[in-house]
């Protein structure tokens, strides 16, 4: 089966602006890559053409798919518990608030449906592969198997609360990142499966030691969020100030290595991130929820000259990663530091090749190529006044200018094709695989549900979850063995 997208009048096949076209085809067969190039060569090269399905793309962009490297997509309805207000300051109490109550919340029915809302949306917005850092992990897996996305399963595991709807001690949510990467991890099909330690603050360090063997084992990769709240940070280095701050025991007990994928690093400082490039760990940049969260903002330009890897991602499950590499290209201009600003194509790299190679799949998607997968994306230019002034004579002059002019105001217009492997999710602006109003209502239904439920536990002081030990814990302070009857 071959399909074509044919002439398309923007083709932009990596963050390499130089292969930037105008006029060139590209041909698919089954779930790959077979050609790019003049429709009449492709013909020539691999027809007949008879049978083969055509995208009309004269009027169209085509680029790879987006990448989006860090999400929870069964977050979605935890942004109506900043009702209640927000603890910032006092990391412990604001997860435990605004974070574990919406999690523990959840039934398998809420969690699918929002999941697969979440999904939806992140790849009508250009996502076709998706990091999903979730709780009830076989649910989450079903919710991504039905959205058709490319899926990159992160059971969290998690050791100092308990959620009500997963009550899993700390061997417990070893055993089930095991079982989960047993029965969903094959690197040839469309899921792969990583080792998730929530934090370090509220997981034993054991568990994130066994952890790092589990992916060692199954040659997967190890995330985790890493800073990025102050107050994590602050607390992190004065627990470990004996040992040169936290950074430097993490990094001495083996659990900073280029297995690593950590979320946000927007604490690192300079020193930090040097040490950081020559491990060949990877950082995914949130920029939208780390301005909307607790306002900070990781040190990218800096990243990127030291050579660490960066990635892009959305963190919660209604953004978007077009819309995180849009404020990408601003947030880092407005910074007062030394280094200021990263290129449009740096920009597209980390929500592409970025977040690709951060999870070791860089061969396979994150640009278009001869025998990589067929992750395509397509938007339609008939209508898109916000994409004024995309001038295919640029590409001559100053391909960059055009790639900075889509990335600048593309955020929030929809595809018109999605492919993922060789599979047609959209076609002209649509879902084949699903309805994606009636899943809205059903997510809807869910949405209108929690903050009440949520209102009810809180005027009983009582809540979704329950703590079984302190955060910010040294291993030698608790009974490892007691625990597991907690
Ligand atoms: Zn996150």
């Amino acid at each position: 089966m071959k399909t074509v997208f044919r002439d398309c009048k923007f083709l932009i096949p990596s963050a390499d602006v130089s292969e930037m076209s105008t006029g060139q085809s590209v041909l698919v067969e089954d779930d790959v890559i077979l050609a790019i190039g003049a429709y009449a060569d492709l013909v020539r090269a691999h027809g007949p053409a008879d049978d083969w399905q055509v995208v009309d793309c004269a009027g169209k962009l085509v680029m790879p798919g987006l990448v989006d490297g860090h999400n929870h997509l069964c977050n979605t309805h935890m942004n109506l518990s900043r009702a209640f207000g927000c603890h910032w300051e006092d990391i412990t109490a604001h997860m435990l608030t605004t974070v574990h109550d919406p999690y523990g919340w959840h039934t398998t029915e809420s969690l699918y449906d929002i999941s697969l809302v979440s999904a939806l949306n992140d790849i009508k917005h250009g996502a076709t592969t998706i990091e999903n850092s979730t709780i009830m992990a076989d649910t989450a897996f079903a919710a991504m198997q039905r959205a058709g996305c490319r899926s990159i399963l992160a059971p969290q595991m998690a050791t100092s609360f308990q959620l009500e709807n997963e009550q899993l001690n700390w061997q417990q949510t070893l055993d089930m990142a095991e079982r989960c990467i047993r029965e969903y991890h094959d690197p040839g099909s469309l899921s792969t499966v990583v080792v998730h330690v929530h934090d370090q603050w509220d997981t034993l360090e054991e568990v994130m030691l066994r952890g790092m063997r589990l992916a060692e084992k199954y040659d997967t990769k190890y995330v985790t969020h890493f800073w990025e709240f102050p107050d994590s940070r602050a607390r992190a280095d004065a627990e470990f100030a004996g040992e040169g701050g936290a950074f430097s025991h993490y990094y001495d007990k083996g659990l900073i290595n280029d297995r690593c994928v950590f979320f946000h690093g927007s604490t690192l400082n300079e020193g930090e991130i040097d040490r950081l490039a020559e491990t060949g760990a990877s950082i995914i940049h949130n920029p939208e929820i780390n301005g909307t969260n607790c306002g900070n903002c990781a040190y990218i330009p800096y990243m990127l000259r030291a050579g660490v890897n960066v990635g892009t991602g959305c963190d919660y499950g209604s953004l978007d990663v077009m819309s995180n590499i849009k404020l990408s290209l601003a947030v880092h201009n407005i910074m007062p530091r030394e280094y200021k600003g990263i290129s449009a194509s740096q920009a597209f790299h980390m929500g592409t090749m970025g977040s690709a190679r951060a999870y070791g799949m860089q061969e396979k998607i994150g640009s278009l190529a001869v025998g990589k997968q067929a992750d395509i994306i397509t938007f339609d230019l008939t209508h898109a006044t916000q994409l004024a002034p995309l001038a295919t004579s640029a590409i001559a002059y100053g391909p960059e200018i055009l790639l900075f002019l889509f990335l600048r105001n593309v955020a929030g217009m929809e595809t018109a094709e999605t492919m993922v492997a060789g599979r047609f999710l959209r076609r002209d602006g649509r879902f084949l695989h699903v309805d994606e109003a009636e899943m809205l209502e059903k997510a809807n239904h869910w949405f209108e549900k929690f903050l009440p439920d949520l209102a009810t536990r809180r005027a009983a002081g009582e809540h979704y979850s329950r703590i079984i030990h302190q955060d910010f814990i040294h291993d030698d302070e608790v009974d490892l063995d007691a625990l597991l009857k907690a």
